[in-house]
């Protein structure tokens, strides 16, 4: 049904995906659920997207939040992918659970789409309800804008939107509905989509939009399609560099959860490490530790070179040379992943300048890390309030490592590098807590309050993590218990995708 209601449309569209190719996507509507309620609305980034927070939490705004209700400009649709998952060749994956509402551009320009998801069953559910349960909605909700918060670029959480139906699950479970806003939803697995069906006219209106849409200064290029593949690698480069320096861990880097905007997407079994390890997992179908922590590097590379493949056919209309000019762009992913990797984690020790054996100071830091189960987070946070000598606080910091000599060691060599700078301690712990945060979204954290939520329906301890995530390089007195590690029995060692 259209909104006949007011002349304002309440999401201003401007839609582009819609207009290309039908094979590109199934055009239905969401299915309505029978009693929507509001769990939360992200009143800041309504307001980003030019939209008015008290329509959207009015019940014609939920309406729409929910699915029920189409709104004026929408053009609703599910978009069609395929992709690898776990290294498995999938031809067609596509929007089994989510519609595209339609496109905006928010107050800065860009353009956004927005997405409902888990908003019934698509031409590409195969056997999938189409739905998502309260638990993983809110997961997402409260790890995407917790990623946003620390300045890593995401697909962000606008609203969550309780069903009022259980979904069957390997228990009953209440369902959700959650408003994704993305710069697009366009994934590496769309390319390989139209490139798994020989259609290169597919590939060719896929990429011109792309670029249009999300690499302009491509076009420029001699090569617009090269150009546009090394953009892509270079986002990603970054994307996940920045993933490596806050110790997030995605858990399903398979190529249909990579955007190509370079936003993290799909928070599925994700988490972010407590004490450091390069294998660690979370997610209980990855037997294998194909997306461990230390692996993160490698897949986006190997689904880069997925992407590379799929663009082949454009890239030069000799196939060699194809072939010649993508590998080498692939393989531009190491240095430019190690030029953001190491220009993150000189900050992070309070490094202005790069010098010879900077690089080996920081791995042996990780290195004594891993060996001593010592906290990601907590070692670099605390390393920050170090830098002012008359605290005399070491142990702040050894305290975290099982054999607190691993680090003393270590910090001898460190102060020793910090004051070949000689910078002054005000402004050297200033810059290392801008870029070491205090609070991340800690697994024990995100599960107890996605617990209290289902189990008691008791939405405080959910609001008071969004809250105190919200500003995670900020030390938040009150609230210093939210940046501790979990106790021994309250670890979680296994995360869900819950689809
Ligand atoms: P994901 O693991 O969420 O990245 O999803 C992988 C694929 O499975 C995508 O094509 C999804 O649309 C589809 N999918 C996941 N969960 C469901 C569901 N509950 N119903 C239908 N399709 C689903
Ligand atoms: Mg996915």
């Amino acid at each position: 049904m259209q909104d006949p209601t007011t002349d304002e449309a309440i999401f201003p569209f401007d839609n582009s995906y819609a207009l290309l190719p039908e094979r590109f996507f199934a055009r239905l509507p969401p299915t309505p659920v029978s009693e929507p309620s509001l769990i939360r609305l992200n009143e800041s980034l309504a307001l980003v997207l030019g939209l008015n927070p008290e329509r959207l939490s009015a019940p014609e705004g939920i309406e729409v939040l929910a699915g029920n209700r189409v709104p004026q400009g929408a053009e609703p649709l599910a978009m069609a992918y395929a992709g690898f998952q776990f290294g498995s060749w999938v031809p067609q994956l596509g929007d089994g659970r989510a519609i595209l509402l339609g496109e905006l551009i928010d107050c800065e320009g860009v353009r956004r789409d927005v997405q409902l998801k888990g908003s019934g069953r698509t031409p590409f559910s195969r056997g999938g309800d189409g739905r998502a349960a309260v638990g993983p909605v809110l997961r997402e909700y409260i790890i995407s804008e917790a990623m946003a918060a620390l300045g890593i670029p995401t697909t962000r959480s606008l609203a969550a939107v309780a069903t009022g139906e259980r979904i069957r699950r390997e228990t009953d479970l209440p369902g959700a509905v959650l408003t994704r806003v993305a710069q697009s939803h366009i994934r590496v697995g769309t390319f390989q989509f139209f490139a798994g069906r020989r259609d290169e006219a597919g590939i060719r209106v896929l990429a011109d939009h792309v670029i249009a849409r999300h690499y302009p200064e491509a076009s420029d290029s001699d090569n617009p399609i090269l150009a546009l593949l090394g953009a892509v690698i270079e986002r990603q480069a970054e994307l996940v560099a920045r993933w490596q320096l806050v110790g997030f861990i995605h858990g399903v880097m398979n190529t249909d959860n990579m955007s190509i905007a370079g936003e993290t997407i799909d928070y599925g079994p994700c988490a972010f490490m407590d004490s450091y390890h390069p294998d660690t997992v979370y997610s209980s179908i990855d037997h294998r530790g194909r997306y461990a922590y230390g692996n993160q590097p490698s897949i986006a590379q190997w689904n880069l070179a997925g992407l590379a493949n799929a663009l082949l056919p454009l890239i030069a209309d000799d196939q060699d040379t194809a072939v010649e000019l993508a590998t080498e762009m692939i393989q531009s992913f190491r240095t430019r992943f190690e030029h953001y990797y190491r220009t993150g984690l000189q900050p992070k020790l309070g490094l202005a300048e790069a010098r010879d054996g900077d690089r080996e100071l920081a791995q042996d830091l990780l290195k004594r890390m891993a060996e001593n189960g010592a906290d990601f987070t907590l070692t670099f946070r605390r390393l920050s309030d170090l830098v002012d000598e008359s605290l005399r606080n070491d142990e702040r910091v050894s305290g975290l490592f099982e054999d607190p000599a691993a680090f003393d060691e270590w910090a001898i060599r460190w102060r020793r590098r910090l004051g070949i700078e000689r910078r002054p301690a005000a402004e050297l712990q200033r810059d290392m807590r801008s870029v070491n945060p205090a609070f991340i979204p800690r697994n024990h954290r995100v599960e107890e309050a996605i617990k209290a939520a289902v189990e008691r329906s008791d939405l405080e301890p959910f609001e008071q993590l969004i809250e105190v995530l919200a500003t995670p390089y900020e030390d938040q007195p009150p609230h210093e218990d939210y940046a501790e590690p979990p106790r021994p029995d309250q670890i979680v060692r296994e995360t869900f995708c819950g689809t």
